[in-house]
């Protein structure tokens, strides 16, 4: 059917409604433009409170216009859409690790540092943006000079180190020098070498997040592990495990959120979409070669 069928208001009722105060009638389906969607509803709820809306008398919610439809709670399915949908990166999983990894265990406080490793990907851009708006100064650590300048100019992190060339103490030294009071907030995504530095750069009773260890997927020979964790004791710091599934019940909550900080321009997200099943093997090795610029998603059809 390509008609959209309304139950509209056509006249006030007085007392009890009749059935010609209302009028049935049919219009072209409307089109989705500028970030709306259409919906076909599929149940409307009936309810007593729909007849004072009828009315024209002050009350909670203003009364129907005559002419427009009776309004009701509805359950539907989005028909078409042109409104852009973050529930594979800023609204979904990853960006709610972000959120819930960076809120729930890292607890940032106004003025702390927050250091953020694979800070330009998905899960790291969103930290540091949510840590900017917790009022904390950012590091992100990122791969190559265009990550790292992206870092500043749409992440707005406060300081960018590019990791590429560089090892544990060249690493470590750079925190040092943009960090001298050591960091309070450690979000790790990659491991290896850049947990290493980051551990020798811990400010008194930091917390250090391990959301996950990229570095380490593919390596066939075995675990690189962290050589620096006797930092841990030194500075009374904790480590913490993060994993996203303990939040599900939250998530509501959590992309709520996330969707106001984007409303409000505060938080950007970026998504790398490639196109076709078959480039499924070439587009997922984008993520291990450093290739993705934002959350990668295939797009199958
Ligand atoms: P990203 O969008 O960050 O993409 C991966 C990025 O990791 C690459 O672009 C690259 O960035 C970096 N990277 C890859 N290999 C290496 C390497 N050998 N050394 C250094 N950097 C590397 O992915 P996500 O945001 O989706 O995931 C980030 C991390 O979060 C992953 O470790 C993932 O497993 C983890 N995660 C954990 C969850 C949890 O519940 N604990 C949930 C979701 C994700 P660059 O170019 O900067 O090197």
């Amino acid at each position: 059917m390509n008609l959209n069928r309304r139950f509209l208001l056509s006249r006030r009722p007085i007392g009890t409604p009749r059935p010609d105060d209302f009028s049935l009638v049919q219009t072209p389906i409307p089109q989705a433009a500028d970030g709306s969607f259409v919906v076909r509803n599929r149940y409307a709820s009936l309810d007593p409170a729909q007849r004072g809306w009828m009315d024209d008398a002050p009350s909670y919610m203003p009364p129907i216009k005559l002419g427009d439809p009776v309004r009701a709670t509805t359950v539907g399915q989005v028909h078409s859409s042109a409104n852009p949908s973050y529930f594979l990166s800023g609204m979904g999983a990853v960006g709610l690790t972000g959120y819930f990894g960076l809120i729930e265990v890292g607890k940032p406080r106004r003025g702390e540092t927050v250091l953020v490793s694979g800070a330009a990907g998905a899960v790291g851009s969103a930290v540091g943006q949510i840590a900017k708006i917790k009022e904390c100064r950012t590091i992100g650590i990122a791969g190559g000079p265009v990550k790292c300048k992206r870092l500043i100019s749409d992440y707005h992190f406060d300081v960018a180190i590019d990791y590429h060339g560089k090892s544990v103490t060249a690493l470590s030294a750079e925190i040092a020098t943009v960090a001298p009071g050591g960091v309070d907030i450690v979000f790790e995504n990659v491991g290896g070498d850049i947990l290493d530095a980051a551990l020798m750069n811990l400010a008194p009773k930091a917390r250090v997040i391990l959301c996950g260890l990229i570095c380490e997927y593919n390596c066939a020979e075995g675990k690189i592990g962290a050589r620096n964790i006797w930092q841990l004791i030194v500075k009374q710091a904790t480590m913490h495990g993060f994993l996203i599934m303990d939040y599900v019940p939250r998530f509501a909550e959590g992309g709520a959120q996330i969707a106001r900080w984007i409303g409000e321009g505060r938080m950007r997200i970026d998504e790398d979409i490639v196109e076709g099943i078959e480039n499924t093997y070439s587009a997922f090795m984008k993520l291990f070669s450093g290739g993705n610029q934002g959350k990668l998603i295939l797009k199958i059809a």
